[in-house]
């Protein structure tokens, strides 16, 4: 193909079956699941030490359980809507506090709250964050041995678990149906939601049997949750969970926190790793990348830069990806090279970049993986390269991938506002908020907004390039490819362009004022604005209905000037809990962390689960000398009191 001598660093991979990563994490997925923190969570798959003050109200269960003194956003309308019986459909971003709105009320009213949850590893951490608070909470799921699932069923049964977690494609089975149904639930929370939607990127039709929930289990309240929701998916989310009488609490989509950055893609590695190196030492991040062979040797690049980088998809053996996630979620500073098979479910709070090398397939997809940074309300950034060769790449997948039109047309509307972000002029959080339906103005904490882009009348360009297209295929009948394209136009005198006798053609060399570089982004532009398709098993380039009225001059053709390796600016270099302390209070949080970090370490949990790196703030900055004065530290409950409280005293103490 006429490309690739010309792209050798679009890090350009076909993906191996991306499909199939997409779902190994799922119960019943193509891998049986291995999660780090089963034998932690399984040693004793009932805590019968560990229940909710009983007849406590939802702020009071806030303060006592979870440690915090007030609920946040929407969270207290819909604890007190489901504990007095209500349905809702809760859309929250990232980091929002869903949990809560299900939990609470789960706690307070009479029975067990049961959660469809689809991941295995999400059940599992919760359950340990539950449990760390003092909740019974437990799950039932194929990894568990029958004995361990009996113990479970029989606590269930007995009444002493406040939360039970189950996997979609269980509850579709009547043996388990029949299980819940001699048990009291208090609440039915569908976390995941979106997943029941055929239109959105994550569907899993497990989902759709979850419809007929209401009818099965006749006055208990269903609270269906998401942090991805467009128009169309939180339409469908009300009708197939038969959600008619739900009431809907819509919260801000926005992440303030974070910073979009998309930028042109000429090197696609040492972008990545200008970009790493610009953030503070050992800030730990994912790098998305679409094909594994892309993750493997985006790894090695960074491992050999001295970046502690480690790779993370489907076809490594479990127990790699097993050791790679947890040395993500318990290590400071460690980046996760992945396929999108990693990061569902992922709740480590100070992730504070999610850089993608690969063009997502849709602003869902894109926004739920970026959306993974800075769940603890820190400044943290969304990066990504995105270049011609993706968007050819990703034409191609959709024209070859088979599926039906609708299908076909589907995944272009996908791609077509992924490309409109990548390409947009105004802000970039404008843009992702009304993908989702939700005005807003200019954000600031964006490049666009940030470092305006130049943009400039591309019509001529167009055309030299279009009419160049136009004669190889009337005058000659060939088609070719962007590089041998540019060639043409730029009047390059090498083998190929003699041998097709191209310096022959009236268009020879009247590109030269554009550089290599130029032209490939008017092409790519051109592309995603679809004024130009790949056609063809050799993607080559070919002109559409629309070019017509730029070749008359009629089409207007605004480009975006690139600008390539541009640097992060300092505002969002302080993107650790610490910098914001002075220095006496840096050095008692630092040893905070120490502590903690040996605690997670014996106790085999991430480090998030002892105490968030908020809490240790709090801890540093307030230095409390009592238990008492620990309760005003938000983030310690009751149990973490108990737990932890004398030997945190000690710490602070000792400084
Ligand atoms: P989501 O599921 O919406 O991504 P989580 O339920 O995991 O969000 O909550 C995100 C973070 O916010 C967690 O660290 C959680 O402990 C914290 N959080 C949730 N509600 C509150 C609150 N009312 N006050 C303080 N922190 C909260
Ligand atoms: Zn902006």
């Amino acid at each position: 193909m006429t490309q690739s001598q010309y792209e050798p660093d679009d890090a350009w991979f076909p993906p191996e079956e991306p499909p199939a990563d997409m779902y190994d994490e799922y119960e019943g997925g193509a891998i049986s699941w291995a999660d780090p923190f089963a034998v932690a969570a399984s040693t004793s798959p009932v805590d019968r030490s560990a229940r909710a003050p009983q007849h406590a109200g939802g702020l009071e269960t806030l303060q006592t359980v979870y440690g915090f003194d007030s609920f946040r956003g929407d969270q207290a309308d819909v604890v007190e809507h489901v504990i007095s019986g209500g349905d809702a459909i809760v859309l929250m971003p990232t980091g929002g506090g869903k949990s809560v709105c299900y939990q609470i009320p789960a706690l307070v009213r009479e029975g067990t709250g049961l959660v469809v949850s689809p991941l295995i590893a999400l059940m599992h951490d919760q359950v340990d964050a539950m449990r760390a608070n003092g909740v019974a909470a437990a799950y039932l799921n194929s990894t568990q041995q029958p004995a361990e699932r009996a113990e479970v069923e029989r606590a269930y049964l007995a009444g002493e678990l406040d939360l039970i977690y189950v996997a979609p494609e269980r509850l579709s089975n009547s043996q388990t149906r029949a299980l819940l149904a001699k048990g009291t639930l208090s609440v039915i929370a569908i976390d995941e939601a979106h997943c029941v939607s055929q239109w959105g990127h994550d569907f899993r039709p497990d989902y759709l049997a979850l419809g007929d929930l209401g009818e099965a289990f006749p006055g208990v309240p269903r609270v269906a949750l998401t942090a991805t929701a467009t128009r169309e998916t939180h339409e469908e989310i009300t009708e197939r969970l038969h959600l008619d009488t739900a009431r809907h609490f819509v919260a801000s989509f926005d992440r303030p926190n974070i910073q979009y950055r998309i930028e042109a893609k000429n090197d696609a590695r040492k972008q990545l790793l200008q970009f790493i190196r610009s953030l503070p030492d050992r800030s730990a991040g994912i790098v998305y990348a679409l094909s594994r062979k892309s993750v493997e040797q985006t790894a090695t690049f960074l491992a050999g830069q001295g970046i502690d980088a480690v790779p993370y998809h489907a076809g490594l053996p479990a127990e790699t990806r097993m050791a790679h996630q947890s040395r993500f979620l318990r290590e400071d500073g460690v980046v996760v090279v992945a396929t999108i098979a990693f990061g569902m479910g992922i709740d480590k709070p100070d992730v504070r970049f999610v850089a993608h090398v690969d063009l997502p397939k849709s602003v869902e997809g894109y926004y739920q993986e970026t959306g993974r940074a800075g769940r603890d309300g820190e400044p943290s950034i969304a990066w990504m390269a995105y270049g011609l060769g993706d968007v050819v790449q990703q034409r191609r997948m959709i024209q070859q991938g088979g599926g039906d039109r609708t299908l076909q047309m589907r995944q272009n509307q996908h791609l077509d506002a992924m490309l409109a972000l990548c390409e947009t002029v105004s802000c970039r959080r404008q843009n992702l908020l009304g993908y989702f339906g939700q005005q807003s103005e200019p954000c600031g904490n964006c490049d666009t907004c940030l470092e305006p882009p130049k943009t400039w009348d591309g019509l001529v360009a167009a055309q030299k390039l279009m009419s160049t297209i136009v004669r190889l295929e009337r005058e000659r009948g060939q088609s070719f490819g962007a590089g041998h394209l540019i060639d043409i136009l730029r009047g390059k005198e090498n083998e190929r362009v003699r041998r097709f006798g191209h310096d022959k053609l009236a268009t020879y060399g009247i590109g030269e004022d554009l550089s290599d570089q130029d032209w490939r982004s008017v092409i790519r532009q051109l592309l995603a604005s679809g004024l130009l398709a790949p056609q063809g098993e050799y993607n080559t380039l070919g002109v559409t209905p629309a070019s017509a009225g730029v070749l008359r001059g009629e089409t207007p053709v605004l480009l975006r000037q690139d600008v390539i390796g541009r640097k992060v600016r300092s505002s969002v270099r302080k993107t650790s809990a610490a910098d914001t302390l002075d220095e006496g209070d840096r050095d008692l949080f630092e040893r905070l962390r120490a502590w903690r970090a040996g605690q997670a370490r014996e106790q085999g949990v991430p480090a998030y689960i002892v105490f968030g790196d908020a809490t240790l703030r709090a801890l540093a900055e307030h230095r409390p000398a009592t238990l008492d004065a620990l309760d005003s530290i938000s983030g310690i409950g009751q149990k973490k009191r108990d737990a932890y409280g004398d030997q945190v005293l000690e710490v602070v103490a000792a400084g």
